[in-house]
């Protein structure tokens, strides 16, 4: 029984995997056996994530909206760590404003990175997977996707459009042996957050008031979720969302 909750010498790909959500997740898929390669965009954090996580760790600098290069990253990742059979969808970036001031730009912007570029790199590792008959797509959605928060459009409409990508994927290939799921993280203490948070302390205790556990999330709840999705205990799960959330997404 235990070795299905396990990850050993499987391989999983995390975008942005060196700070705060994917940063967990990488640790705690290393944790049970697993070797983590982890792209972004800055050097100087992936060097700091691999210290912390050891020889387990393999980093790639990489910028997802480059899709150019997502073929032969993958390439470089299957030669020089092994197959691919996780890959989690976590990089992305936020743009805080409202509505009617956001420009096409900024709009194009979000929406590039946060789900043309996931769509982009799954399809390239899915041309690895699928003939192996064995894989896990996990892609970071938001409680963006489940209900309305104001004055972030482009990245609700970005998140919202994982949960299409997921199902849709899940629908056309699960039969391949290749599982796609979502996860949609409530409010998760990342850096990131935390700073927001101490500028806002009213906006602090309105997310608190409307959830049920009464506290933000942190990033092993994610990660555990993560582990899930990804083992082999979670064979028979494709097509799903599952809210990390403490019941933000059903509290009243
Ligand atoms: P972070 O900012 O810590 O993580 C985002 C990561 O994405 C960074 O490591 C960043 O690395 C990477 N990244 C951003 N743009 C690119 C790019 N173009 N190419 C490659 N990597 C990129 O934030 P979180 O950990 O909070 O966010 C992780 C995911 O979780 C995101 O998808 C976010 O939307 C989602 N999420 C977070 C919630 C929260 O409360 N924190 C709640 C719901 C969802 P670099 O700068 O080096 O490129």
């Amino acid at each position: 029984m235990k070795d299905k909750f396990e990850l050993t010498n499987k391989v999983a790909l995390i975008t942005g995997g060196g700070s705060g959500i994917g940063l967990g997740i990488a640790a705690a898929y290393i944790a049970l056996g697993a070797k983590v390669a982890i792209t972004g965009r800055n050097i100087t954090k992936l060097e700091a994530a691999k210290l912390a996580l050891g020889d387990h760790c393999f980093i790639y600098v990489n910028d997802v909206t480059q899709k150019d290069t997502h073929e032969k990253l993958v390439e470089t990742i299957e030669k020089e760590v092994g197959p691919i059979e996780i890959l989690v969808n976590n990089a992305g970036i936020h743009n805080k404003k409202p509505s009617i001031e956001v420009t096409d730009a900024e709009f194009q912007m979000v929406m590039d990175t946060n789900i043309n570029s996931v769509f982009a790199l799954t399809r390239t590792v899915l041309k690895y997977m699928m003939p192996r008959e064995k894989g896990s797509v996990i892609s970071i959605s938001s409680m963006a996707a489940l209900f309305g928060i104001t004055q972030v459009v482009a990245y609700s409409s970005a998140k919202t459009a994982l949960l299409g990508m997921t199902r849709s994927l899940a629908s056309e290939y699960s039969h391949t042996g290749v599982r796609f799921n979502a996860i949609a993280p409530g409010f998760i203490e990342t850096k990131m957050f935390l700073d927001i948070m101490e500028k806002d302390p009213k906006r602090k205790e309105k997310i608190l008031s409307r959830t049920p556990a009464r506290r933000f999330g942190t990033t092993e709840d994610v990660a555990y979720a993560a582990v899930y999705l990804a083992a082999d205990v979670s064979n028979f799960i494709t097509g799903v969302c599952l809210p990390v959330d403490g019941g933000n997404s059903i509290g009243f």
